[in-house]
C-alpha cells in the first residue's frame, strides 16, 4: 500500500436508466442466490438475478464438496430446495454423489462444478428467474431508509434495477454494506480466515491412497488422519483426507518446501483420478478489497508448485499424478456480516439452540482455519442447532435480506454456519421470505412468521420440533 495521500476526483451527477423492475432482486448467484430466486419465484413473482461472473454457483464450482446435509447423529437435516437441486445433478448429469457419512465432515456430498453450473442455470430459466451475468452490483438505491433498488455495472455501461425487496446473496454483503447496514469483519483482531485457490490434480490412484491408510498396521501407522479413523478409508472410494501432518513436515524438512499448512486435505473428484487440492492458504487477505485479493490470486498460485511436489513425491498415489487446473477464482471463507435483528454466536451452536423464527436446522461444527497461524479449530456440538430468521433481517435498512455466508452471526458462528448445505437452505428461506413479503406487501421484518414456517413445511424444508423430532406441515402425517 502506498503512504501517499488520497487523492479524490469529483464524479457528476447524472441520470441512468432502469434496466428492469422486479418483485425479488437476488444479487450473486453461489449456492445462495441459486435457492434464494427458486424459491421467490416459485408462485410467478417477477425475480431477478443479477451475478459478476458468467456462471451460477459460487464455491459449489471450485472443487469443494457440498457439506451439511447430514448431522452429527448421521440424519439429514436439510432438504427442501437444496436437495432438489442434488436429486437433479444426480439423476440429469450424474453430478453428484449421495450423502455420504463423514467422522470428521458429518456428510459429504461431492459436486461436479460443469454438472453445478449446467443445472443451477436450466432451474433458474426453467422457473422463470431472469438472470443476467457479467452484471457487478455497485451501490444501493435508497428511499430513506428502505432499498428500492441497486446500480449495475456492465459493459452496457451503469443502470438501476428496480426491486420490491433484495436479497444479498454476494458472499461479501455488497449490498448490505452499500445499503448502510452495519457490518463487521473478523474476529476480535479482525482476523479473517484465509482464502484458499482450490485446484485439481489428475490421474491420482485414488484406491492406493486410501488403502495406504486404511491398512497400515495400526502399531506403525505412516499416513495419520485427523479425527477420521483409518478404517474409514477402506470402505469409502469417495472421501476427504484431512491430515498426514507428520507426512508433510518430513517433506518440509527433507525437501525445504514452503507450504503454508499443517494439513494435507484431499477430496475425491467424481471423475476417475481427479482430486481436488485444498492446501494453499493466504492470510491476511480481504476479499472486499481488489489490491488485497489479487495479492492473494498470486501469492496462492505460488504456492502450487511445493504442494504439487510434497503430494506427488510423498503421498501414496500421487506417483503418477499432475497438476490439471486452478479453480476459477479465490476461494473466500470470510469478510463482511452482517449486523441483524439476532446475532448468532458460538454459545447457539454448541448448546444446539433452538430458536422460535428458525428457518433452517444446521449441525456443522465449528470450523476456523486460523487467521493467526496455519492450522485448524474443530469444535461439536453433538447435534444440531436453529438458524433464526432475523439473523437473515439486517439492521436498519428496509426491504433488504440477506443470505449465506454474510448473515449476521461472530467469528465463530460464521466457522459452523459457512458451509454449502447450509447456505443454500438460508437462500431457500430468504426467497420464500421475501415471496410472502411482496405478495403481503410487507417488509421482510414484519412478515407473519408462522405462515413463512407453514410454507417452508409445505415445500418440504427440514425443520425441528422442541423436542427434536422433524416438524412436518399442518395437516401432515409424520413419515414413519
Ligand atoms: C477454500 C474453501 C473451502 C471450503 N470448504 C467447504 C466445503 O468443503 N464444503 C462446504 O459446504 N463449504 C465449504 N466452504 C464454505 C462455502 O464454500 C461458502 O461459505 C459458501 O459457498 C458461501 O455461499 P454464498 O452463496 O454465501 O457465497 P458464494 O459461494 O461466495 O457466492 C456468492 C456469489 O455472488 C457473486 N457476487 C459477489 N459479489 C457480487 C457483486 N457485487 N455483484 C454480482 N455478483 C456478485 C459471486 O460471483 C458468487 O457467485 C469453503 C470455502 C472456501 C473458500
Amino acid at each position: 500500500m502506498s503512504d501517499a495521500p488520497l487523492r479524490f476526483v469529483q464524479e457528476p451527477a447524472r441520470a441512468i436508466p432502469v434496466s428492469a423492475d422486479y418483485d425479488v432482486l437476488v444479487v450473486g448467484g453461489g449456492p445462495a442466490g441459486i435457492t434464494a430466486a427458486l424459491a421467490a419465484a416459485e408462485d410467478g413473482l417477477r425475480v431477478g438475478l443479477i451475478e459478476s461472473r458468467s456462471f451460477l454457483g459460487g464455491n459449489l464450482t471450485i472443487g469443494l464438496p457440498v457439506l451439511g446435509f447430514l448431522g452429527q447423529k448421521g440424519n439429514q437435516i436439510i432438504d427442501g430446495l437444496p436437495q432438489k437441486f442434488i436429486d437433479r445433478l444426480r439423476r440429469e448429469r450424474d453430478g453428484a454423489s449421495e450423502h455420504r457419512p463423514c467422522p470428521l465432515h458429518m456428510g459429504i456430498t461431492l459436486v461436479e462444478p460443469e454438472a453445478v453450473k449446467a443445472v443451477a442455470l436450466e432451474m433458474l430459466v426453467e422457473a422463470g428467474v431472469d438472470v443476467q451475468f457479467y452484471t457487478f452490483f455497485s451501490d444501493a438505491l435508497m428511499d430513506g431508509d428502505a432499498i428500492r433498488g441497486v446500480v449495475v455495472e456492465s459493459k452496457g455501461g451503469r443502470s438501476a434495477i428496480l426491486a420490491g425487496v433484495v436479497i444479498d446473496c454476494s458472499g461479501d454483503a455488497d449490498v448490505a454494506f452499500r445499503a448502510g447496514v452495519p457490518t463487521e469483519k473478523g474476529d476480535a483482531d479482525g482476523g479473517m480466515q484465509p482464502p484458499t485457490l482450490m485446484f485439481s490434480m489428475a490421474g491420482v490412484d485414488t484406491d492406493r491412497l486410501r488403502f495406504s491408510i486404511a491398512n497400515a498396521p495400526p502399531q506403525a501407522r505412516t499416513y495419520l488422519t485427523d479425527f477420521i479413523p483409518a478404517e474409514y478409508f477402506g470402505q469409502n472410494h469417495q472421501f476427504i483426507v484431512v491430515g498426514l501432518r507428520e507426512l508433510m513436515a518430513k517433506a518440509k524438512a527433507e525437501r525445504g518446501l514452503e507450504i503454508p499448512n499443517q494439513r494435507t486435505i484431499i477430496i475425491t473428484g467424481l471423475k476417475q483420478g481427479e482430486v481436488w487440492i485444498n492446501m494453499t492458504r493466504v492470510r491476511r487477505t480481504d476479499a472486499t478489497d481488489p489490491r488485497s485479493l489479487t495479492r492473494g490470486e498470486i501469492e496462492g498460485r505460488a504456492q502450487i508448485d511445493d504442494i504439487v511436489a510434497y503430494l506427488t513425491g510423498y503421498v501414496p498415489g500421487f506417483e503418477n499424478a499432475h497438476f490439471a487446473k486452478t479453480a476459477p477464482f479465490l476461494g473466500i471463507r470470510e469478510s463482511r456480516r452482517i449486523v441483524g435483528r439476532y446475532v448468532m454466536t458460538q454459545e447457539d451452536v454448541l448448546a444446539c439452540r433452538h430458536f422460535d423464527d428458525a428457518i433452517a436446522v444446521a449441525s456443522y461444527p465449528i470450523d476456523i482455519h486460523r487467521p493467526g497461524d496455519d492450522d485448524c479449530t474443530l469444535i461439536w456440538c453433538g447435534d444440531c442447532y436453529d438458524i433464526p430468521y432475523r439473523s437473515l433481517v439486517p439492521l436498519k435498512v428496509g426491504n433488504l435480506l440477506v443470505a449465506g455466508r454474510s448473515i449476521s452471526a461472530t467469528h465463530e458462528a460464521l466457522g459452523a454456519i459457512r458451509v454449502m448445505a447450509t447456505c443454500m437452505a438460508m437462500g431457500e428461506a430468504a426467497g420464500r421470505a421475501a415471496k410472502i413479503s411482496v405478495r403481503g406487501n410487507r417488509a421482510p421484518a414484519d412478515i407473519d412468521l408462522e405462515e413463512l414456517r407453514r410454507q417452508q413445511l409445505e415445500r418440504g424444508v427440514y425443520l425441528r420440533n422442541p423436542d427434536g423430532t422433524r416438524a412436518v406441515a399442518p395437516g401432515r402425517v409424520p413419515a414413519a
